[in-house]
């Protein structure tokens, strides 16, 4: 899985140059990796150090869609799960950080569940009902087994099975984002501020060890943020468009950010 970078020195040597050209895209992909920020070096020699403030459901959720379109049935639902599940997260940590935001605390109690799953939608599942006062969608028994199928059975499954359990993991996503903004918009907002501050952390942290590592000066770099847009973007309006529109909308565009 590849995103798609452009280098800002380019585009600015080409903006103060006015060259008269016809438009081109300095831009390449790099591999999608782990750790929210990437160190690549342009054709034209230019060093980028960027950090990609995509969260990981949304990157999760954005590659399984490139896979589903792709005829990669199996390995969509690995990337639709864990988009769920890190949906999840990104959610409990909000719900937690609209109260206090010691980071330090969450970490400590999060090792109680980050090797379970099960007990990561527990967790999920009480906080939102102290938060929003109404019990939250329970996950379909249907769905679980389908996702267990796939990851524990190894067992292939049709277009239309992966179709549906994209489209339950978008439809959650979505639902639980218009309840809480509409139930308790100003804490939600709160919590998912810092929630993102959580994320850009660790991100931070990172590049300075990376930094650090290669004996590299950490106080003068040129670090830059960027985003793609995602079909979950949490920064980004709740989105209006169907499951099956945002497939037909992937597949139109002939530049893929992500591909
Ligand atoms: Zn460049």
């Amino acid at each position: 899985m590849e995103i798609l970078f452009s280098c800002s020195k380019c585009i600015d040597d080409k903006f103060n140059k006015r060259e008269k050209q016809p438009y081109q895209l300095d831009a390449q992909y790099e591999t999608i990796n782990g750790s929210g920020f990437y160190d690549y070096t342009c054709t034209n020699g230019h060093r980028n150090i960027v950090v990609l403030q995509d969260l990981p459901f949304e990157l999760l959720f954005q590659s399984a869609i490139v896979l589903l379109c792709n005829g990669y049935f199996r390995e969509s639902v690995f990337n639709f799960a864990a988009s769920l599940e890190r949906f999840l997260e990104f959610c409990v940590k909000a719900f937690v950080f609209s109260k206090q935001h010691d980071f330090d605390l969450f970490d400590e109690t999060w090792k109680g569940v980050s090797r379970q799953s099960e007990r990561q939608i527990g967790a999920f599942y009480f906080l939102y009902l102290n938060i929003v006062n109404e019990p939250p969608q329970i996950i379909d028994d249907k769905m679980s087994r389908l996702r267990n199928d796939v990851i524990h059975k190894g067992e292939f499954i049709s277009k239309h099975e992966a179709e549906r359990y994209g489209k339950f993991v978008y439809d959650y996503i979505n639902s639980t984002r218009k309840k809480l903004e509409s139930k308790v918009e100003k804490q939600w907002n709160i919590g998912m501020g810092r929630a993102v501050d959580y994320h850009l952390k660790q991100v931070f942290k990172s590049i300075n060890n990376r930094l650090k590592d290669a004996g590299e000066d950490t106080e003068n770099q040129l670090i830059q943020t960027t985003t793609i847009p995602t079909y979950v973007s949490i920064s980004r309006p709740l989105p209006t468009s169907s499951f099956e529109e945002i497939i037909a909308d992937y597949i139109s565009y002939h530049v893929k950010l992500m591909r």
